[in-house]
């Protein structure tokens, strides 16, 4: 049985300020029984966050990390062992937004994950089709493609120790959401891939959908067979909200 995972990803959000009221909101949620509960707040704010959540079950990661695991020359970036050393235990990987508006490709984001792995970060691996390649029937090729870039460079065992985010384009912060059909088919698509190289990596890889979570449809998309939590963006901002979330997972 596949434990359940919630994590908010708070993108570029945040002051000081506010982020130490999402701290306080956080903090009132207390622990949701049978869920792992993850934070990803911006680079700035992760020493504050681990911190403040100090002493209660709820996780922290990051949005990105840099290509190499070892602190060095690379301005602007931050090592997963730097990560690590802040408290993380997450990293996301291939986001679509770095994807389209930063230019990550598949090749960059092999070596992201495999960094985020090497420094001790378990990677939260991001994919998903846009609009443009849902309407053309493209969106498993799409998936296909992103997971078995990852599945040729690094071996199927590396998804042992990582965490899969479908994420279809269109649905972030669109307010569209995936149906628990349309995720479901594309989540079990993931995992048969993974499947049929090892049918154990498969069914302890949990696969998390990303797309407009919120309260009033997270009941349904979680209760889907190979949908095993969430990866929520705008409705993580508000601490009640995502608690409603975690606790529907
Ligand atoms: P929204 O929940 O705001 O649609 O964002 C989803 C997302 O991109 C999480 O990584």
């Amino acid at each position: 049985m596949r434990r359940p995972l919630v994590a908010g990803n708070w993108k570029m959000h945040g002051t000081r300020a506010s982020v130490a009221e999402l701290i306080q909101g956080v903090r009132r949620l207390g622990f949701v029984d049978g869920v792992d509960v993850a934070v990803l707040p911006s680079c700035l704010h992760i020493a504050q966050v681990v911190e403040g959540l100090r002493g209660i079950p709820v996780s922290v990661g990051a949005q990105n990390c840099a290509s190499q695991s070892d602190q060095g020359a690379l301005s602007g970036e931050v090592a997963s062992t730097q990560l690590v050393d802040a408290g993380c235990v997450w990293s996301l990987v291939g986001h679509s937004e770095r994807r389209q508006i930063l230019g990550e490709d598949d090749a960059l984001v092999v070596r992201k994950f495999a960094a985020a792995q090497v420094g001790g970060l378990i990677p939260i691996l991001c994919v998903g089709e846009t609009l443009e390649q849902r309407r053309s029937g493209e969106t498993l090729d799409v998936i296909v493609r992103q997971i078995g870039s990852l599945v040729d460079a690094l071996g199927v065992e590396v998804f042992s120790r990582a965490v899969v985010a479908y994420e279809p384009v269109w649905a972030i912060g669109s307010g569209l959401t995936a149906t628990p059909d349309q995720a479901q088919e594309v989540h079990a698509a993931i995992r048969a891939q993974i499947a049929v190289k090892s049918s154990a990596v498969a069914d302890g890889l949990r696969i998390l959908y990303g797309g407009s979570v919120k309260s009033s449809n997270a009941v349904e998309l979680f209760g889907m067979p190979d949908i095993d939590g969430g990866l929520v963006g705008g409705a993580s901002l508000n601490a009640d909200e995502f608690g409603a979330i975690c606790r529907a997972a």
